[in-house]
Formats: C-alpha cells, sequence, structure tokens
C-alpha cells in the first residue's frame, strides 16, 4: 500500500504539485495506480493544488492534526515549517501515518512551493483520519508545550507564505491565564517548549490571521503585533 504525504504553501500552482509528485513516484519505482492515499495536514485540506492532485488522479486525501503528526518519527524534520503549521514535518509524516506502520520509499523532495514523500505499508484499508488536536482545556490547566515543539533543528523547508502582513505574538508579560488559547478562532497559539528562554505562548504565523481577539482578551496586555519573521521561536 502507497502513501504520497505532500505539503504546499499557500497559492502552490497544482502543476507544479503535480510534477513533483510524478517525480517522487519515479524515483521510487511506484506507478500512480498503485497510490492508494494522498496524504497532507488538516491544515492542507482545502489547499487548491492538493485538492486538484487528488481529484485528477482519483486518490482520497487524509489529513491529519498537526499534533498527530508531529508525534511521527521522520528523517527531515524542519524548524521552518513547525513555525508555520504546528508540525516539524508534513509531507514525510503524513505518508507514514496514512499507512502505518510503514517505510518511506522516498524521503523530503522539495520544489519551490511543495513538498513530496513517498510511503510504503502494510496491505490493508489506510486509517482515517485522527483528531488529534491539542485540546484546549489541556492547555489552560497546564500550558504544557505540545509533543514534537521541541523535536525540530533548522533544517530545510518549503517556502511557506503566511496568510497575514501582521501576526499578534505574546510577550513575557503573559500570566499563564489561557484566555488566549480558548479565543483563538485559528488555533494558532501554542504554549513554548518548558526549556525556551522566552514567551510562554508561541504563534504559529501561518495559521494567525491578525484578527486581534487575542490581545482584545488578554487581562495582562501581553501581545503585540509583528511581522511574521519577527514572531519568537525557539532557535
Ligand atoms: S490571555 Fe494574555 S496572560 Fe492569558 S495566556 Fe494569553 S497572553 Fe498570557
Ligand atoms: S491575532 Fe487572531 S488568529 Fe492570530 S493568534 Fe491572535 S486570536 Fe489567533
Amino acid at each position: 500500500m502507497i502513501a504520497v504525504g505532500v505539503g504546499a504553501s499557500r497559492g502552490c500552482p497544482a502543476a507544479e504539485l503535480a510534477a513533483l509528485v510524478d517525480a517522487g513516484l519515479h524515483a521510487a519505482g511506484v506507478r500512480g495506480a498503485d497510490v492508494r492515499v494522498l496524504a497532507s495536514a488538516d491544515v492542507k485540506a482545502r489547499e487548491p493544488a492538493v485538492l486538484a492532485l487528488a481529484a485528477a488522479r482519483g486518490w482520497p486525501l487524509r489529513t491529519f492534526a498537526a499534533g498527530a503528526l508531529a508525534a511521527v518519527d521522520v528523517p527531515t524534520p524542519s524548524a521552518t515549517v513547525a513555525r508555520h503549521v504546528g508540525t516539524p514535518s508534513v509531507a514525510e509524516a503524513s505518508a507514514l501515518l496514512a499507512v502505518a506502520p510503514a517505510e518511506l520509499l522516498v524521503a523530503k523532495q522539495r520544489s519551490a512551493h511543495a513538498t513530496c514523500a513517498i510511503a510504503r505499508g502494510a496491505t490493508g484499508r489506510p486509517p482515517a483520519s485522527r483528531d488529534d488536536s491539542i485540546s484546549y482545556g489541556e492547555i489552560h490547566s497546564s500550558l504544557d508545550a505540545p509533543d514534537g515543539l521541541d523535536a525540530p533543528d533548522g533544517l530545510d523547508a518549503p517556502t511557506v507564505t503566511g496568510p497575514s502582513a501582521i501576526v499578534y505574538a505574546a510577550t513575557a508579560d503573559c500570566k499563564g491565564c489561557g484566555a488566549c488559547l480558548m479565543t483563538c478562532p485559528e488555533r494558532a497559539l501554542r504554549p513554548s517548549p518548558a526549556w525556551f528562554d522566552g514567551p510562554p505562548l508561541l504563534t504559529l504565523v501561518d495559521l494567525c490571521t491578525g484578527c486581534g481577539e487575542c490581545l482584545e482578551v488578554c487581562p495582562a496586555d501581553a501581545f503585540v503585533a509583528l511581522a511574521p519573521e519577527e514572531a519568537p521561536w525557539p532557535a
């Protein structure tokens, strides 16, 4: 059973993603007819290039929450991808997870706006998407770091374009009340890892729309508006 895992920047051309996937299949020695599932992250479930690929090839699309993807051990994690979508891997992790237990036939391949990885799993039906989203209630009570947040270490990443020219990020004035975590409509805020010597909350800049709702509910006036590249993130 073959799974194709993909990541795509916002607005990635469909032809670019298709060409990258075809190159990956060729490298794996796999035919398109052998593919059983196209996999990605939940945040890419409505990306036009991903949907176009699934429709054109007749592959079912399975997407996974960032928390589920972050728990998958992959050979090429990316700190930049984690910064944008909350998991250090999309293509490799989603391919492996879609047909788990599985092995990678082709590790992450990159083009200007997309990534692709090919995995082979045991025979059987691909699993349904799992909702492993972070529980806001748990975060509210503990502010623990989610799995995988401390995993990436500055490796290659695709170009990812954030949706907003301005994002909101917490400062050291944060008191840890958790109100913003429950309020953010995009679920763009995450607790910092315990070892991070910075603000206790991090903003996933690819999800933040700059709506300012976190700013409005914060009793500590702890949010500041920043350009996405200025938002704090562990080195
Ligand atoms: S609402 Fe303000 S004080 Fe409360 S967790 Fe968010 S940033 Fe921190
Ligand atoms: S500005 Fe809006 S989307 Fe961004 S972190 Fe705050 S509440 Fe979430």
